[in-house]
């Protein structure tokens, strides 16, 4: 038994926001997490803001970082037939084949070293054991603390720094491999997450809400993208100009993500945990800080609470400045162990506008 495991034995005095019959059940929130050095063994490219150094940093702060009720978890290699649940048998052949192999170019963004296909294999694998980990109960929720990130991946193209689609193959396999019948996906990584909109957006059982800059890499994720078919209304884009922070973040989550996923009523919350909208971030133009994480964090955990017995399970995706990151995961550690921060209340802003927009496009599917 590990430290951590002790410790969470030990002290039962968080509160677990489930709520059955009106009633808050008290216990302790277990959080699973996964970390590996291994991650650090992808190479992008010499310079490539997504570095080694990234988890590196991570791995320092979890040797000291404390809180009660962490479950140190074991990542496992995602198998051929679960990367081939979101992806082209093509693609994963093309990934598959750079093992070994010095370099491979997929885009001038996205390359691949030696370790990078057995790397993302194994992060995916991470968060498919954060989701094991808590569909199991040995964990209320979790965090996969992994790189390469995922969410930029199509089912038959890698790019933006991405090979596989970890939130989306952890989707398919919660609705696989558990018979889930509605899984919520919340991305706020500064960026779009293309792969993942493009997986779901025919499909009513896979929720995907993103608040990303826009215009900005990769140039999608338009309001008017709403899902077609079955998933018409299921996909939720919340388009940004650059400088949005805090206070926007918490208007927009109120007026829209929460109204939302409540009306949704997952069974499970997946968060594509991206801190490039940080403020210290070098590729991202946004202002949230620690107090933002920590609002969203909140919002997403009460929608798991009241629908989805608190199962929520986040992923590493971009977020450049080490400090950031480790400010970002810190906060979403804290949120996920019951801690409940009373935060400014969002004040009126110029956000308004941009949040009616959105309000208006979606209201036609959702009560908001
Ligand atoms: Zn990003």
């Amino acid at each position: 038994m590990d430290e951590s495991q002790q410790l969470s034995e030990k002290i039962p005095e968080y509160t677990l926001n489930v709520k059955e019959d009106g009633a808050t059940l008290h216990g302790m929130l277990k959080t699973a997490y996964v970390i590996d050095a291994r991650f650090q063994d992808h190479i992008a490219s010499p310079n490539h803001p997504e570095r080694p150094e990234r988890l590196g940093a991570l791995l320092e702060m979890m040797k000291r970082y404390r809180r009660e009720g962490l479950v140190k978890t074991e990542p496992r290699f995602a198998s051929r037939e679960e990367l081939l649940s979101n992806h082209d048998r093509a693609l994963v052949d093309e990934v598959a084949a750079t093992a070994g192999r010095e370099r491979h170019v997929f885009d001038t963004d996205t390359q691949a070293s030696a370790a990078s296909y057995e790397t993302a294999r194994l992060a995916v694998g991470g968060l498919l054991a954060i989701v094991d980990a808590i569909m199991g109960g040995k964990a209320n929720n979790g965090f996969a603390l992994v790189r390469p990130p995922g969410h930029h991946a199509e089912a038959d193209r890698a790019m933006g720094f991405c090979f596989f689609n970890t939130v989306a193959i952890a989707a398919r396999y919660l609705l696989q491999r558990y018979g889930i019948e509605k899984v919520l996906v919340v991305d706020w990584d500064v960026h779009h997450g293309n792969g993942t909109q493009r997986s779901f957006y025919a499909m009513s059982s896979v929720l995907y809400m993103s608040t990303h800059q826009y215009p900005h890499y990769p140039g999608t994720g338009a309001l008017s993208d709403v899902g077609v078919a079955d998933g018409l209304g299921y996909t939720v884009n919340l388009p940004f100009p650059a400088g949005f922070g805090d206070a926007e973040y918490a208007l927009a989550f109120r007026r829209i993500v929460e109204p939302i996923g409540h009306e949704f009523k997952p069974e499970f919350v997946l968060i594509s945990a991206g801190f490039d909208c940080h403020e210290l971030d070098p590729l991202g133009d946004m202002h949230v800080t620690a107090e933002g994480f920590s609002a969203m964090t909140q919002a997403l955990l009460t929608i798991a609470g009241e629908h989805a017995e608190g199962r929520c399970a986040a992923v590493l995706e971009g977020g450049y400045s080490v400090e950031a990151l480790k400010d970002g995961v810190a906060t979403v550690l804290g949120q996920m162990g019951g801690r409940r921060d009373a935060g400014k209340s969002p004040e009126p802003s110029a956000a308004n506008a941009v949040i009616e927009s959105i309000r208006k496009a979606h209201k036609r599917f959702w009560k908001i």
